[in-house]
C-alpha cells in the first residue's frame, strides 16, 4: 500500500490543527504536532519541557536539535508505517535537511507538502479569538512568532519543490477541509 506521508504547512492561526484532524480521520494517519509534543512537555515539567518553557512563551523556535529529537522518535513508531502527517515541523532549514535523512535512513516515500494560505491580519485576529489559553496567544508574541514564520519557515517551502501544493486557507473550516481532500485526491 502506499505511504500519504503528509506535511502541513502554514503560518500560526492558518488552521493547521484543524485540518490535521480532519485528515486523521479520513486517512487514519497520526498527527505529529510538534508543538502539542513540546506543550506535554513542558505541562510534565520535563528536561525538554523546561529547555522550551521560556522559548515558547517568546514565540521563539526551540532549539532545531531538541524538535528533531522529538520527530525521530515518533517517526520510528509502528503507527506511522502507513503514513504520517507533520503539523508544526519542519520549521527551519536545518530540520527539513534534517526530515530527509530520517526519512532516507527509515526508507520511507516522498512527502507531499500542503501549505495553508492565510493573510497575517486574519491569522491575528483567528489566533486573539481562539480562546485556548495558550502561553504564547497574546499580541505581541503572536507579532513575533508571524515573525518567525516568514523570516525562518516560509521560505522552507521552496525546499519542496514540486511536492507543494498551496490551499487557499480562507473560508470555513468545511471548505478547507474540502479543497484539502480536493487536493489530496482522498
Ligand atoms: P505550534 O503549536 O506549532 O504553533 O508551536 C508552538 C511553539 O512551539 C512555537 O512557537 C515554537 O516555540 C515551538 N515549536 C513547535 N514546533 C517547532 C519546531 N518545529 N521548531 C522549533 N520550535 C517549534
Amino acid at each position: 500500500m502506499a505511504e500519504t506521508n503528509l506535511i502541513l504547512m502554514g503560518p500560526p492561526g492558518a488552521g493547521k490543527g484543524t485540518q490535521a484532524e480532519f485528515i486523521v480521520e479520513r486517512v487514519g494517519i497520526p498527527q505529529i504536532s510538534t508543538g502539542d509534543m513540546l506543550r506535554e512537555a513542558v505541562a510534565s515539567g520535563s528536561d525538554v519541557g523546561q529547555r522550551a518553557s521560556e522559548i515558547m512563551k517568546r514565540g521563539d523556535l526551540v532549539p532545531d536539535e531538541v524538535v528533531i529529537e522529538i520527530v525521530r522518535d515518533r517517526l520510528r513508531r509502528d503507527d506511522c508505517r502507513p503514513g504520517f502527517i507533520l503539523d508544526g515541523f519542519p520549521r527551519t532549514r536545518e530540520q527539513a535537511v534534517a526530515l530527509d535523512a530520517l526519512l532516507g535512513e527509515l526508507g520511507r516515500e516522498p512527502v507531499r507538502v500542503v501549505v495553508l494560505e492565510v493573510p497575517e491580519d486574519e491569522l491575528m485576529r483567528r489566533i486573539l479569538s481562539r480562546g485556548e489559553g495558550r502561553a504564547d496567544d497574546n499580541e505581541a508574541t503572536v507579532r513575533k512568532r508571524l515573525g518567525v514564520y516568514r523570516d525562518s519557515t516560509a521560505p522552507v517551502i521552496d525546499h519542496y519543490g514540486q511536492a507543494v501544493v498551496r490551499i487557499d486557507g480562507l473560508g470555513s473550516v468545511e471548505q478547507i477541509r474540502d479543497r484539502v481532500a480536493a487536493a489530496l485526491g482522498s
